[in-house]
Formats: structure tokens, sequence, C-alpha cells
């Protein structure tokens, strides 16, 4: 019954008495005219937009506004922690667009739900905003993720420019997590194209610096280059830069554009077919994978790439996200095929989408 306090029941239709709810914190029900039966706990009554919600997901409810948000998803391989939405960029395609407001109850909350999380859980990531604007409050939840979650691998999004500071690095590398990684976005090889594209002036520079102490205290990092209008003409050269200087980092992900959050606003600054672009990205590859680097191309429809990538391509859009088109459904190649953003669907996506036959 204790641990009833922290649950809410999910009851579906009309089956469950009012017994069955008794001690728990909250009743979700799909029916108003349950509202009653529950007596003891806060009842919400919720749409068919929860139909994806089981048994052990971790959910945060407000009764006060009846506002719900799914935390953790059983599930899910995907399940992603918002840390903060404060960033120290301001990406032209952001999908976070970063606000100044005091978020740190993020962080307080992410310590209770690593409490919660299964310790059989697969994978968490962290994302933000910058998740290490917290300083050393962020070396503090994953020495918590650690101890609480041993066998979980973890990756952190991150623009790397914190760990410029060698101590920090180093912090970061005496949690000794064995299983963890930093997903750090390089734009351009020019630096100037980069910090435009993140919009402040010096990024380059300290993100390659970060990296840079990351692998000093030898600590995972993956590349990430997302392509659109304003990479894709030095992408090549990039991955070029990349291979001769940065040789050393674990993971290169080359990956295709999110139509959400600021690039929705900025979507003729940076949107290209990925059909147009697919020669460029098959020479990218080609030249990650001739200099031995692990690469992997993510967020791209296979109708939209040249065969020679396949080798190197990845279904990577999270389940909850991830929609196909009608003419999908006839593809000989639907199972390998990581489709597309749901929101793709909605606003902009390729105009080459031809299912295989
Ligand atoms: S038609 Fe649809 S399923 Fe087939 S490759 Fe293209 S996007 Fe993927």
């Amino acid at each position: 019954m204790v641990l009833r306090k922290r649950m809410a029941l999910l009851a579906r239709g009309s089956t469950l008495s009012e017994s069955d709810g008794m001690g728990f914190k909250a009743v979700l029900t799909e029916r108003e005219d349950c509202k009653d039966r529950y007596s003891d706990s806060d009842v919400l009554t919720i749409s068919n937009d929860y139909d994806y919600l089981s048994e052990g997901d971790i959910i945060r409810l407000d009764p006060v506004t009846g506002s719900m948000r799914s935390l953790f998803r059983r599930n899910s391989l995907h399940n992603t922690i918002l840390l903060t939405e404060q960033c120290n960029h301001y990406c032209l395609m952001c999908s976070q667009p970063p606000k100044r407001a005091d978020d740190s109850w993020l962080l307080k909350e992410a310590f209770e739900l690593v409490d919660l999380i299964p310790r059989d859980t697969q994978a968490i990531g962290f994302s933000g905003g910058e998740p290490t604007l917290y300083g050393d409050k962020l070396i503090e939840l994953l020495a918590h993720v650690k101890r609480n979650l041993p066998n979980t691998a973890v990756d952190i999004l991150s623009n790397g420019r914190t760990f410029k500071d060698f101590e920090f690095a180093k912090k970061y590398a005496a949690v000794c997590h064995p299983d963890i990684l930093v997903g750090i976005p390089i734009y351009s090889d020019d630096p100037v194209r980069h910090d435009y594209v993140v919009q402040s002036k010096g990024a380059f520079d300290e993100t390659v610096r970060g990296i840079l102490n990351l692998k000093r205290v030898q600590q995972k990092v993956e590349i990430r280059v997302v392509i659109h209008k304003q990479t894709i003409d030095r992408l090549v050269k990039t991955c070029e830069f990349i291979a001769r200087n940065l040789l050393f980092v674990d993971h290169v992900a080359l990956m295709g554009l999110e139509i959400t959050g600021f690039t929705r606003a900025n979507l003729d600054d940076l949107w290209i077919d990925p059909y147009e672009y697919k020669d460029v990205l098959s020479e990218a590859v080609s030249l990650l994978n001739s200099y031995g680097m692990t690469s992997s191309v993510y967020n791209h429809q296979l109708c939209t790439v040249n065969s020679d990538v396949l080798g190197n391509y990845r279904k990577s859009i999270s389940d909850w996200k991830n929609e196909y088109l009608e003419e999908c459904a006839s593809c000989t190649k639907f199972v390998e095929c990581g489709g597309l953003f749901s929101l793709a669907k909605m606003y902009k996506h390729s105009q080459y989408i031809r299912a295989f036959t």
C-alpha cells in the first residue's frame, strides 16, 4: 500500500471496482462516468492519445491542472530525459528551443525518476537544452545513475563546450560509468559556418577542445552532423576534417533534419530534399569508411539514399515519433526502413518517396 501512494492505476474500461483503486495516488480512466467510483484517489480522465501507456511506465501527474506527462516508457528503447531547456546555443534547427526561465526542477525530477526506473533498463538518454550547464550537479546525477542503474547504457546530448574545462572533463571521467557516451554536434569544418548554425561566436573552437579533453580522459564521444541546406555544401569536407583530426572519436552520426522547433520557422533556409543530396551523402560515408571510422546514417528513408550507404544505414527515429506514408504500406523494404518523423509527414518530407516493389 505504501508503494501504491506513488503509483497511478490505469483503469481501462469499466471492469475495475472501487476497491481495485484503493491506496493509489491516482486513477487514470477513459470514462467520465467512472469519476465517482474512486473516492480515495485523484481521478484523471485520459483521451485515446494515451493509448500507448502500459504497466510499468512512469508518468508525472498534476492533479490541480489535470495535466499528465509520460517520463519513462518501459517497453521503449528510446527513453530520453529532458534535463533543462536552457542553452548557450541558439541553433537554427533546434528541436527544443531554449528558454531562460529557471527549470532546475527538471534536474530534481530526473534524480527521482532514476530511483523509479527498473534496473534491467537497457538504455536511457539525457538531453536539453544544454545539460552540462548544471556543472557539478550533472556529475552528481550521473553518479546517481551509476549507483541505481549500473547496467544501463547512458547517452548525453551536449554541445561539448563545457568540456573545454579540463577539470570538468576529469570530474566527468571520475564517475567511471562503464557505458556512457556524449553526443556532440559539429556542423562544419569551417568554424564560421559552425558558429553561424549554432548562432554563437567561438562555439567551434570550444567544442573541438571539449572533444579533445573528453578523449584525453578516455571517454566515449559521438560526433553528430545534422544535414541541411547550411551544412550540405561542406559535408564531405566536414567528414574529412573529422577523419583527419578526430579519428579517435567512437562514432559519427550523419543525421537527417527533424521538422520541429526552430526548423519549422527556418524551413526555407534549412530544407533540402534528401534525395537531392544522396550522392554527397554517399561520398561522405565512403570517406569515413575509408578512414576506418564507425559511422551511421540516421533519420533517412531507404528510398532517398543510395544503396552504397546501406551498410551504415540505421533505423533511428524514436518509436513515439516514427511514422510512414500510405505509400509505404506496399513497400517491400518497409521492415528495414526507418520511416519518417511524424511531424515530417505533416509538414515537409522528400518528394521522392516511392515504394520499392
Ligand atoms: S516507400 Fe516508405 S517504407 Fe519504402 S523505403 Fe520509402 S519511406 Fe521507406
